[in-house]
């Protein structure tokens, strides 16, 4: 069929949309064949009419659900004000959110950007700056370390530390200037540390390489030889943070603060992408103007949106929800007899469940649950990750884990 009359006529099946993507679209993703084409809260609705249960939540941007009727409205009422002003000017939403976010976080300034990928580049600005200007490294000799097996975002500097060789594989030549050392292992983390030697980044729990979550104390022991060694603690919170660990930040499970937190996905109430830098007054005040920005960070629509948010996040109701509903699904999932799985692990909502090898990959797992109504995705060929919507009730994980023991046993 002719293309272009496929777009026009209207109700157009879940095949042809797949077949245009297939013919126009750049091959850089490999998703599981369903096309949405509505959704509420933790279900979609595919375009040929087949409800499913979303447990991925487009990796945490969707914690608060799909659609959730305070958030659409914010954006809503918004977009009849202002959308867009650039930094050029000020705008209504912008202080009232930085002011919010800023509480939410126990924290003092915000920068704002868009997408989490841009949020990693601002903290890795601002850590070399800081190292130039307040700890008095030698020009362009700052060095950050990272974490094995990392997912920050995919620009060619965050590819640079990226230790998956897919992930850097033709992309060369890479930005300098970063070193890595083991997840989890505080011993390495200190030997690794040098003169030149600005800041350790790291994701309080590894969500693409597969939910892992690091020693106990681990995160205390970081802050801890931070604050000894004078580095900076950026905890990229992207996919962790904004309610998925059942806290408000994964940090808090080890009781600490960063000097630094990186948010994204959540932050944008799964509307608008929104992230953003936040720090103190001190770390912060080392951007002048004119030393860093984004056409789109801090626009008012965004703005009113994670503002709404933060509004959501401060009443605690859905850190609850996930770490009750977590432990529920925990104990459900524990409770599976299979000899295919070799490990159960996470927190909060957030669940990796990684196969044997000799089970098969986790995409098998995630397409027969799909044939059972049920979208979820595997990351690292082994592993299958859950992450629902963080409003799902106890019947709906009762109805997940059902489909999840007919494929797993
Ligand atoms: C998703 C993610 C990013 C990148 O965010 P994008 O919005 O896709 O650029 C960075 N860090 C972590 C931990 C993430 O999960």
């Amino acid at each position: 069929m002719n293309a272009q009359a496929t777009v026009e006529s209207s109700g157009m099946t879940g095949a042809q949309h797949i077949e245009l993507v297939e013919r126009f679209a750049a091959h850089n993703y490999h998703p599981l064949p369903v096309v949405v084409a509505k959704a509420d809260g933790v279900w979609v609705e595919d375009a040929d009419g087949k409800k499913y249960m979303d447990m991925l939540a487009a990796y945490s941007a969707v914690n608060f659900g799909h659609c959730h009727p305070a958030l659409i409205a914010a954006a809503k009422a918004q977009l009849d004000d202002v959308t867009l002003t650039s930094r050029a000017f000020h705008n209504d939403q912008l202080g009232p959110l930085c002011k919010e976010l800023a509480d939410l976080c126990g924290m003092e300034a915000v920068l704002p950007m868009n997408t989490g990928a841009e949020g990693v580049e601002t903290a890795i600005k601002t850590a070399r700056k800081w190292g130039y200007t307040k700890k008095g490294v030698a020009k362009d000799q700052a060095k950050i370390i990272c974490c094995t097996e990392n997912f920050h975002g995919r620009t060619t500097t965050i590819v640079s530390f990226s230790t998956d060789e897919q992930c850097r594989d033709g992309f060369g030549p890479f930005t300098p200037g970063f070193e890595i050392v083991e997840y989890g292992n505080i011993k390495a983390l200190e030997d690794a540390i040098d003169d030149n030697t600005v800041a350790f980044l790291v994701e309080p729990i590894q969500g693409e390489a597969g939910i892992i979550v690091p020693p106990d104390g681990y995160l205390r022991d970081v802050r801890r030889v931070c604050t000894e060694r004078n580095i900076l603690f950026i905890a990229d919170e992207i996919q962790s943070g904004l309610g998925r660990t059942g806290h408000t930040f994964a940090c808090e499970h080890d009781g600490v603060k960063p000097d630094i937190y990186i948010l994204g996905k959540a932050l944008g109430g799964g509307i608008m992408p929104v992230s953003a830098v936040v720090s103190s007054r001190d770390i912060m005040s080392v951007f002048t103007p004119g030393d860093h920005g984004s056409t789109f960070g801090g626009n008012p629509l965004s703005a009113a949106v994670a503002r709404k948010v933060v509004e959501i996040l401060k009443t605690g109701k859905y850190q609850d929800n996930a770490k009750s509903n977590g432990e529920y699904l925990f104990g459900k999932l524990n409770s599976i007899k299979s000899d295919k799985v070799k490990e159960i692990r996470g927190r909060g909502l957030w669940v990796g469940i990684e196969f044997h090898p000799a089970a098969g990959v986790a995409r098998d797992y995630c397409s027969r649950l799909m044939d059972l109504g049920m979208l979820c995705k595997d990351t690292h060929a082994q592993t299958m990750r859950l992450a629902p919507p963080l409003c799902i009730t106890r019947e709906e994980i009762d109805w997940a884990v059902e489909r999840i023991a007919k494929v797993i046993t």
